[in-house]
């Protein structure tokens, strides 16, 4: 604990190159490095880092003199876990009264103490981004959040935040209690093409970075053995809601689960699809050829079906299928998992990668999904996902090779964030 507090209370005094003390310099001797660029690891690696970047990664070399050298020689280095989806503002919700407790009997406040502490379960297995799609009730607490890891007062990830996401009225939790009572709502009821363009910018006004928005609901399989769905929206409300997200620089994520709501978000032309179980091969064309990412979300699907039963099951299998169809096809798959609407303490995100391996992938795919792949989703391909000269010194490492067993990557021994050490269990 010293020793991150010493990190973090230095680097920002320490002038770079100011002709007087130069930055901190820290050599990271890597056993084995996965750079997040190479599909092959390099052996015996020398990451160079000044300051909260990384100023080289090389094969070999010695440390130049002065640095702090950390032994990480038994190790496998990888660039920080980044997860596009998730909810530090919920605490798992397999069953709808789950839910329906954390807004009704818990206050923001509490639920904004639960969400650090989420934070900084991420930020020890390994991840040092995410994307946080919205806080389920809790209005803006997730900028407050996102604001305290970002001004070093409580250690987490880096966040980009999508507050409260968006239904018409009536379409999303909390529902079916007495209409004399005045409940919350898990998102912003948004209604008409007006009340869409002025919920966008109410959002961003607020700090939001994404807008997220719930495309269908009530998914069943039909005849034809598709899983469709009810869509929320009507083309004009959704198109103007990503038109005015994309006039203010934002981006849009989709919660689409069966076809008819997949489709209809791409329709309005969102950059992220989440979950997607319903996805059909006409649609995964269309997503390569418009580019839109696909967040699979597998964590949360394996982990509430068995408690949901109906279609969950069903859903989950179709999903598996699709995987293999959308990577012979080369839709963009980004690393999400829904945490919070699983346990933060019960299960680890890294579970997703594991997921990916089962599903067809390779070890080194299953990497980059959550390294460089995501970090491109975030538009931050020139800040993370790699480890290379110039990125954010944001890294990880592993006793084994996860090359050969990708499960290697739930067992996070150390974490580096902004050139600042989080965790070592390697002494
Ligand atoms: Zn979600």
């Amino acid at each position: 604990m010293r020793r991150f507090l010493a990190f973090v209370l230095a680097s920002p005094l320490v002038p770079v190159f100011a002709g007087g003390q130069a930055p901190h310099r820290t050599a990271i001797r890597a056993g084995r490095l996965i750079d997040g660029k190479s599909d092959k690891p390099i052996e015996n690696a020398l990451i160079l880092i000044e300051g909260d970047k990384i100023a080289s990664a090389t094969p070999g070399g010695g440390a130049p003199a002065g640095a702090e050298v950390i032994d990480l020689s038994k190790t496998t280095v990888l660039p920080g876990f980044i997860d596009v989806h998730t909810h530090v503002l919920l605490q798992g919700d397999v069953t709808a009264a789950e839910y329906d407790d954390q807004l009704l009997k818990e206050s923001i406040p509490y639920r904004a103490i639960l969400a650090a502490r989420n934070a900084q379960i991420a930020l020890s297995h390994g991840f040092t981004a995410m994307r946080d799609l919205e806080t389920e009730g809790a209005m803006y607490a997730d900028v407050d959040v996102k604001t305290a890891i970002a001004k070093e007062e409580v250690p987490g990830p880096r966040m980009q935040v999508a507050t409260r996401a968006m239904t018409p009225t009536g379409m999303y939790p909390l529902l079916g209690y007495s209409w004399e009572l005045k409940l919350p709502a898990g998102v912003q009821y948004v209604d008409g093409v007006d009340g869409a363009r002025k919920a966008v910018r109410e959002q961003v006004m607020y700090g939001a970075d994404w807008i997220k928005y719930y495309s269908d609901r009530r998914y069943h399989f039909a005849g034809d053995g598709v899983l469709h769905s009810m869509v929320n929206f009507t083309d004009e409300e959704a198109k103007a809601i990503v038109d005015e997200a994309h006039r203010l620089g934002k981006k849009v994520a989709a919660h689409a689960i069966g076809s008819d709501g997949i489709a209809a978000a791409l329709r309005a032309g969102v950059d992220t699809i989440e979950h997607a179980d319903g996805l059909t091969d006409a649609l995964m064309d269309e997503m390569v050829r418009k580019g839109v990412y696909w967040v699979p979300t597998l964590t949360v699907g394996l982990y509430v079906a068995p408690g949901r039963g109906g279609n969950w099951q069903k859903m989950a299998d179709l999903q598996r299928e699709n995987f293999g169809k959308a990577l012979k096809k080369g839709v963009k798959i980004a690393l999400g998992t829904d945490a919070g609407g699983f346990d933060w303490k019960k299960v680890n995100q890294a579970k997703e990668f594991e997921y990916y391996v089962q599903y067809g992938m390779t070890p080194i795919e299953a990497i980059h999904t959550g390294t460089s792949t995501a970090a491109e989703l975030l538009g931050w391909s020139d800040k993370t996902g790699t480890i290379e000269a110039g990125k954010w010194a944001d890294l990880v490492a592993v006793s084994g090779d996860p090359l050969k067993d990708i499960t290697e990557l739930q067992k996070v021994k150390f974490v580096m964030k902004g050139g600042a050490v989080y965790k070592n269990e390697l002494h």
